[in-house]
C-alpha cells in the first residue's frame, strides 16, 4: 500500500484519547496517595500479564509478526491479556505496527521520531491518523484478523474487560486496588510501550546494520519485559526472540519458551546463526 494512501487521512485532535490518557495520568498520581502493598503486589502481576503475556507475546510477537503457533484458544486468552494494558483494538494495534515495520522511519511510518521525540512518544497517538485507519488500510495489513470474528469483537469490545477488572478489584479490594491495579499500571505501562516507539529508535547501541534508526536499549527492554532490543527486532522482525545474547534480557521470549516446553507454543521462527552480524 503506498505512503499516501496510508497518510492521506486527514490528522485531527482526538478528543476522546486525550481525556482517558488525562484521567488515568490523573488516577495513576492518585494511587501514590494510598500507598497498599497489596496493592501493588496486584497490580505487579496485572502488569506482566497485560504487558509480557498480552501485549509482547500476544499482540506484538504472535500476532503482528506470526514468530509461534499456538493452538486458536491460547491465541485468543494472549489478546484477552492484551486488552488490560488498554492500548486500543488489537486489531488496529496491529495495523500500526506493521505499517511501522513496512515504513520504519520514512514519511508513512506512523510514530517516527525524525517528526520529533515527543510525537513518537505520545503525540502520533492524540493527534496522527494511527488508531483510525479506514477500512480498507485495515483489510489490507491485517488480513488474518479481519477474518476472524473473534478478533474482529474483541478489537470492537476491548475495553470491556477492563472494566469487569476494575469492577473486581473494586469489590475484592477496595478503591487502592483499583488505583493501582489499573491507573497506576495501566499509565506506566503506557509509557513503557511508547517508550519503545521513541527511545528504542532515538538512544541505544545499534549491532545491525538497518536502514531504520532502531536502537537496542536495555533499559526499555527491562520496562518491557524485552521488547526494547528493538535494532535486534527490526532486523530479525519475525524472530521470537529479541534478546540475543545472554545479557540481552527477554521475559517475553522466556514466556514463549516456557510455553513451547509445556507444548502451547510451536512453529518458533528464530534468528539463522548465519545472519547474526556477530556470529
Ligand atoms: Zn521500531
Ligand atoms: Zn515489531
Amino acid at each position: 500500500m503506498s505512503e499516501k494512501m496510508i497518510t492521506k487521512q486527514a490528522n485531527r485532535f482526538h478528543w476522546h484519547t486525550a481525556i482517558f490518557v488525562g484521567l488515568f495520568h490523573v488516577g495513576a498520581i492518585a494511587a501514590l496517595f494510598m500507598f497498599d502493598w497489596k496493592a501493588i503486589v496486584v497490580a505487579i502481576a496485572l502488569w506482566w500479564i497485560s504487558a509480557s503475556l498480552g501485549v509482547g507475546m500476544g499482540f506484538h510477537r504472535q500476532l503482528t509478526h506470526r514468530s509461534f503457533k499456538t493452538p486458536k484458544l491460547v491465541e485468543y486468552f494472549l489478546t484477552l491479556c492484551g486488552t488490560l494494558a488498554l492500548e486500543g483494538g488489537h486489531i488496529l494495534w496491529v495495523v500500526t505496527h506493521r505499517i511501522h515495520h513496512a515504513h520504519t522511519d520514512a514519511p508513512a511510518d506512523p510514530h517516527t521520531p525524525r517528526d520529533g521525540g515527543w510525537w513518537s512518544h505520545i503525540g502520533w497517538m492524540l493527534m496522527g491518523p494511527a488508531q483510525h485507519y479506514e477500512k480498507s488500510v485495515i483489510e489490507h495489513y491485517a488480513p488474518d484478523l479481519v477474518r476472524d470474528p473473534f478478533h474482529v469483537w474483541l478489537n470492537r469490545l476491548y475495553w470491556v474487560p477492563l472494566v469487569l477488572l476494575a469492577v473486581g478489584l473494586l469489590a475484592f479490594g477496595g478503591w487502592s486496588f483499583v488505583l493501582w491495579g489499573i491507573f497506576f499500571r495501566v499509565t506506566f505501562n503506557l509509557h513503557a510501550t511508547w517508550l519503545v516507539n521513541s527511545a528504542t529508535h532515538m538512544w541505544g547501541r545499534r549491532r545491525f546494520f538497518t536502514r531504520d534508526d532502531s536502537k537496542n536499549n536495555w533499559w526499555v527492554a527491562l520496562l518491557t519485559f524485552g521488547e526494547g532490543w528493538h535494532n535486534n527486532h527490526h532486523a530479525h522482525p519475525t524472530s521470537a526472540r529479541h534478546g540475543l545474547a545472554w545479557y540481552e534480557i527477554d521475559l517475553n521470549w522466556w514466556g514463549i519458551r516456557v510455553m513451547q516446553f509445556l507444548r502451547l507454543a510451536r512453529a518458533i521462527k528464530l534468528v539463522s546463526v548465519g545472519n547474526r552480524a556477530d556470529a
